[in-house]
């Protein structure tokens, strides 16, 4: 990466985080400890749940989540071909199987009208997605669950500090699921967090991210407790968050505002940038929805295929402006096509997944780099529109 290249995305860390990670290190405590529980309280406030468990990475929380559900072998999931493809990896991990459902186009979720005649007497779950934070149709996914009898299981690994006709994200199913990746609202560098309102489920995860150990109460190898820490009731995992992960969750989570309104600056300047120009269509914010703002995403118009948007973002990233063709559908990457999908499965996904271009897009992004990243945009197009012609 040079000097003048704009990436991708970027975390936004300040001298809270560095203070509160050196308090870490300093304290000699480096797991299971204050940091974690002020992080949980935290993410549970702010995603209106009783309980949030930290983990390791969202992935993790996804497969906790799962197997916390008692979802297994011979269970069918709905969920999206349109997504990162940790949200449907996790429902292979439990070994159960993917039943993927069409997108809407103009919202990029699953398109409610469609899960009925997916579902068979083996779908045990809905896992749906806010994509690219977009929560639309969230209470229609959880109608649906209700009246199947079944739990959903909200991704909302894009959605942290976004709110739905008055509802946080990660209220919305039985359990839901942050990740802290470096690209997303806050980070952690690596991390989860598992959120609910059941205790049952709660509990579960809270064994199963610590080695299968009673959920509460088991210290440390250090404490006298010994006899709890040596003692494994449940087949679990070692998916625990640091100490100092933990501490840089709790900076941004206390800078969440702040980091929030700069996204919501740069998305409205990127906006306003480009409304009316030519061949591309820009993300909507659909009426009842408060944005955090994961990526902004930029579509081409139905025009364009594969072929000319991946030209459209080499040129941009020969002009130092990091973009990305966010997101391959999950379907067609090889261990989905073993499934027996292919080309042609989910046309309204595929369709959209081939003209999609995420932009540059982080809280410290000024005017100045939305219009060069605008300008070199535009110029791309000129170049496909006049070889067009
Ligand atoms: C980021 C993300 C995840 C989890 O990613 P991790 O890198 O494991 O934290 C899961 N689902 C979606 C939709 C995501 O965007």
């Amino acid at each position: 990466m040079s000097e003048t290249e704009i990436p991708l995305s970027k975390p936004d860390l300040s001298s809270v985080e560095e203070e509160l990670v050196v308090r870490v290190l300093r304290s000699g405590r480096l797991s299971i400890g204050p940091m974690q529980e002020e992080f949980e309280s935290h993410v549970a406030k702010v995603s209106g749940c009783r309980h949030a468990v930290a983990v390791s990475s969202g992935t993790a929380g996804l497969h906790l989540a799962l197997l916390a559900l008692g979802i297994g072998p011979g269970d069918e999931v709905i969920t999206t071909p349109f997504s990162f493809i940790a949200s449907a990896n996790a429902i292979l991990y439990v070994g159960a199987k993917p039943v993927f459902v069409d997108i809407c186009p103009k919202t990029l979720n699953m398109d409610p009208g469609r899960i009925e005649q997916a579902v068979t007497p083996r779908t045990k779950a809905i896992l749906a997605v806010e994509t690219f934070g977009n929560p639309l149709y969230m209470d229609e996914y959880a109608a649906i669950a209700a009246k199947l009898e079944i739990p959903l299981v909200e991704d909302c690994c894009e959605a942290l500090g976004t709110r739905y006709k008055g509802r946080p994200c990660g209220s919305f199913g039985r359990v839901g699921v942050f990740g802290f990746y470096p690209n997303k609202q806050i980070t952690t560098g690596e991390g989860g967090m598992v959120v609910t309102d059941d205790d049952r489920v709660a509990d579960c995860c809270r064994s199963l991210r610590n080695q299968g150990r009673e959920p509460k109460g088991t210290g440390s190898p250090n404490t006298s407790n010994t006899g709890a820490w040596l003692s494994h009731p449940n087949l679990g995992y070692n998916y625990r968050l640091s100490e100092l992960q933990a501490a840089l969750g709790v900076a941004q989570m206390r800078r969440l505002g702040q980091l929030i309104q700069r996204r919501q600056e740069v998305a409205t300047m990127y906006i306003n940038r480009l409304l009316g120009a030519g061949d591309i269509v820009l993300p909507a914010v659909q009426p009842g929805v408060d944005p955090s703002w994961f990526v902004f995403v930029v579509r081409l118009s139905t025009q364009y295929g594969a072929e000319e948007r991946d030209r459209i973002i080499n040129g941009m990233r020969l002009h130092e402006v990091g973009c990305a063709p966010y997101f391959p559908c999950i379907h067609l990457q090889p261990p989905y096509r073993r499934l027996g999908y292919g080309p042609g499965s989910f046309p309204i996904a595929e369709s959209v997944s081939h003209r999609t271009i995420a932009l540059p897009f982080h809280p410290r992004l000024s005017a100045r780099d939305v219009d060069l990243v605008c300008q070199t945009l535009e110029l791309m197009l000129s170049r496909e529109q006049f070889s067009r012609a």
